[in-house]
């Protein structure tokens, strides 16, 4: 199928038999994640959910390179991202990751930072590019004086993603964004995270330990344990009536929402 015949609702991001296999300090063969394939589409979340240590944030570092695959094949429109340079993928492909992560300075400087690592001119307070982000975290331009470092783990969290929405991204990676934050800042992130996902048409992937997130917000939902996808559907289909023995215990877990030690 050609570009020109592609409906909107055409993958995005396609894992085609997708495995990592790494060395152990031990020096034997350890499988990572095993015949993986998936595909994520634009307008819609797709959540990873599974024990810790199953493969999830392995499995999405993959989608921007920060992790090669030993076997497969991952395609972001159609093309292998092996053949994408790094840095032009990550701008197509951003990544937030689980605890927010703010460089010294003001709430501008944070979101400036972007600009300067790839010697651009930053944007100014007023800036379409700078009012654009914020309006869709709700941030109000009125804190960009704030010293970042000041603001509370929930507002850090929406700078991140801020940060990560200012290169017009096609698909937002997500690893665990919620674990630091209380449940009516879960609650905030969620809803935001929706109603990104459907105005800028972005593929959302999110690997997450917390089912307020799997059941509110994501559309498609993975299980994952020891590498392998164990079961995949609709969200709300598939955690009403888990098909397996290691799906029904992990949902059952009492510690299932803290965050994982590794
Ligand atoms: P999760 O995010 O689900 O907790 P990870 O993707 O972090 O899982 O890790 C999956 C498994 O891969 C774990 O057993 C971890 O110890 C192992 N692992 C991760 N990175 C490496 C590495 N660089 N070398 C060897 N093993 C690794
Ligand atoms: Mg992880």
């Amino acid at each position: 199928m050609n570009q020109q015949q592609k409906s909107g609702n055409d993958p995005i991001v396609e894992l085609i038999d997708v495995g990592v296999t790494k060395l152990s300090p031990t020096g034997q063969n350890v499988v990572i994640l095993d015949r993986i394939s998936f595909a994520a589409r634009p307008g819609e979340i797709t959540g990873i959910i599974g024990p810790s240590g199953s493969g999830k944030s392995t499995l999405i570092r993959l989608i921007n390179r920060l992790d090669e695959p030993s076997e497969g094949r991952i395609l972001l429109n159609d093309e292998n991202i092996s053949a994408i340079d790094p840095l032009l993928l990550r701008q197509k492909v951003a990544m937030v990751l689980q605890k927010p992560f703010m460089f010294e300075g003001t709430l501008l400087d944070n979101l400036q930072r972007p600009f300067l690592f790839r010697n651009l001119t930053p944007p100014s307070d007023e800036s379409i590019e700078i009012t654009r982000v914020l309006e869709l975290v709700q941030l109000s331009t009125e804190m960009l004086v704030r010293d970042a470092r000041s603001l509370s783990g929930g507002e850090q969290q929406r700078v991140n993603l801020a940060r990560a929405l200012i290169s017009h991204p096609q698909v937002l990676l997500l690893d665990e964004p919620t674990s630091s934050l209380d449940r009516p800042a879960t609650a905030r992130l969620a809803t935001t995270l929706h109603n990104i996902c459907s105005s800028e048409h972005l593929a959302i992937i999110v690997v997450t330990h917390d089912l307020y997130l799997a059941e509110h917000i994501v559309d498609h939902l993975i299980y994952l344990e020891q590498g392998k996808i164990m079961e995949e559907g609709a969200g709300t289909q598939i955690l009403a009536k888990p098909q397996t023995a290691a799906f029904r215990s992990f949902l059952t877990e009492p510690d299932r929402n803290k965050e994982p030690s590794s």
